[in-house]
């Protein structure tokens, strides 16, 4: 199994419980949310641009846009202009099913037990 390695600390992810991944235009990659949360703070712009891609707010965006892209397709709602904007949408559907298949799948859901991430 390969390891997940945090984009940030560069040190290794152990299950999904710490598990976040972000995405920063067209990229996605794998952080501890505890490295995630520093991300937040830092006053270094580039970390300001990871957006979370995982967890339960990428996973409410993921399903509405896939619901709009749908509408769009199956529709005709705004003809031509309505068929651009469902595969706009349908980017973060993408972009959660990539997440999963190359970062989320390859990990345990928890690990009990485990040392503190901060502690080597
Ligand atoms: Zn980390």
């Amino acid at each position: 199994m390969d390891d997940i390695i945090c984009h940030y600390c560069h040190k290794q992810i152990r299950d999904q419980d710490e598990l976040i991944t972000a995405s920063n235009k067209f990229q996605i990659r794998p952080f501890h949310y505890v490295c995630y949360e520093e991300m937040e703070e830092e006053t270094n712009s580039q970390w300001k641009l990871w957006k979370p891609v995982n967890g339960v707010p990428g996973n409410i965006t993921s399903v509405l846009m896939g619901i709009l892209a749908l509408w769009m397709f199956l529709t005709d709602t705004l003809d031509g202009i309505g068929d651009l904007i469902g595969f706009i949408a349908l980017y973060p559907v993408y972009q959660r099913i990539i997440s999963y298949f190359t970062i989320e799948k390859k990990l345990p859901k928890f690990i009990e037990e485990k040392d503190d991430i901060k502690k080597d």
